[in-house]
């Protein structure tokens, strides 16, 4: 999952890593709030997925609110690359001294981390890889590890950064290992232009994060939490979700059943987490993003799946529960399987090692109970 620019440079600020101050603009009609507030020169950035972005006329620079509500109308639509740019960044101008590449991947190869610096940034890697290799130099670190403080010497001198600059950059290599990429489970965490300024200062200047696709769940209710995405909101069309504070997760089909068991919870003294409706006919795949969906929270103790089979098959719910096992991980799960196909639904789970019930109350005692016990 590629991120933003903006995206980034929120988890950036979370880290402690310096960025260029910043408002977003969403949409034609928000142009308009660029007036209030915005000191002059500044930069307007498309945002969109595709990099080269300053080649692409999608970065400029503004000298006074005319010339940013101009050219602010001229960049909203833009296409750029096959995207259309429906929201722009108005950033503070940064004066900068020299432009510098500093990018973590993760090798997996190598089953290490690699940095990769550069001395002169601003042009994308690809290009810098190939007409001054010289330039970029490769600093491995292993998984699990702290960086240790040779590597990060290493990087400074790549970056031929010393003193105090260089302190600084030992800062901002550990918030960007620890406080982004580990903790998110990024894949690519990259700073191009990372600038140097005249005041010493070390900013990422653009933002450049994707987060590996199988990254755990929980992970991505952090994220989306701290970049102000509501899972709940933009909620798949296929299953109605409503989140609640409780730490049972609910996943019934239809909405009075799923309402009844949230009831049954409650009046044996459970707590449900959620209404999650997975709706009548629910395939393998929607029962699988159901669980998904749920296990965005850490705080999740227990699953309790609550299926009347009718159109829905209760074999074609199993196989979607066997498809999610991987992300339940710490979660206990209490499966109810009664209606149609129930017999080849609870062999599947039954193979898998899953305990079924038939009857209702009696699952709901087990989830209350094994909720308590965790
Ligand atoms: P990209 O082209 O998509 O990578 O977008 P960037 O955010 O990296 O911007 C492209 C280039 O615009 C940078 O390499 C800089 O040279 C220039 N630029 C962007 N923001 C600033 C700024 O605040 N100050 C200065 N001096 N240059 C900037
Ligand atoms: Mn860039």
């Amino acid at each position: 999952m590629r991120l933003y620019e903006y995206e980034g440079k929120i988890m950036f600020r979370a880290a402690g890593i310096d960025v260029p101050s910043f408002m977003m603009i969403k949409g034609e009609e928000e142009i308009g709030k660029i007036i209030p507030g915005v000191s002059f020169p500044a930069v307007l950035k498309a945002q969109v997925l595709t990099g080269g972005r300053g080649k692409s006329g999608g970065v400029k620079v503004v000298k006074d609110q005319a010339e940013a509500l101009a050219t602010a109308r001229q960049l909203m639509g833009l296409r750029i690359k096959g995207e259309t740019v429906d929201s722009l960044m108005v950033s503070e101008y940064i004066d900068i001294t020299r432009e510098m590449y500093l990018s973590i991947t993760v090798d997996r190869s190598k089953r290490s981390y690699l940095i990769l610096a550069s001395p002169t940034g601003g042009i994308d890697i690809e290009s810098l890889v190939k007409d001054n290799p010289e330039k970029v130099s490769r600093i491995y670190i292993n998984p699990g590890e702290i960086m240790a403080d040779y590597a990060k010497r290493k990087v400074a001198k790549a970056l031929m950064l010393s003193g105090n600059e260089a302190s600084l950059l030992f800062d901002l290599l550990n918030r960007m290992f620890n406080d982004v990429m580990k903790k998110y489970q990024a894949d690519l965490v990259e700073i191009n232009p990372l600038a140097l300024t005249k005041d010493g200062r070390l900013i990422a200047v653009d933002s450049k994060v994707t987060i590996d696709d199988n990254v755990q769940p929980s992970i991505i209710g952090q994220l989306e939490r701290l970049l102000g995405r509501n899972p709940s909101e933009n909620a798949d069309e296929r299953f109605k979700y409503v989140q609640l504070d409780g730490n049972i997760g609910v996943i019934g089909n239809g909405a009075g059943l799923t309402m009844a068991t949230m009831d049954l919870l409650k009046s044996l003294g459970g707590s449900p987490a959620d209404f999650l409706d997975i709706g009548g006919g629910a395939d393998k795949e929607v029962v699988n993003e159901a669980f998904k969906r749920i296990l965005e929270r850490d705080d999740i103790k227990t699953i309790f799946v609550n299926i009347l089979g009718g159109i829905t098959r209760c074999d074609e719910v199993a196989g979607g529960l066997i498809a999610a096992l991987s992300t339940v991980k710490d979660a206990k799960l209490v499966v109810r399987l009664s209606g149609t196909n129930e017999e080849e639904g609870r062999k599947i789970l039954k193979d898998a090692g899953i305990a079924t019930y038939g009857d209702m109350l009696e699952a709901a005692r087990a989830a209350v109970s094994l909720t308590r016990e965790s």
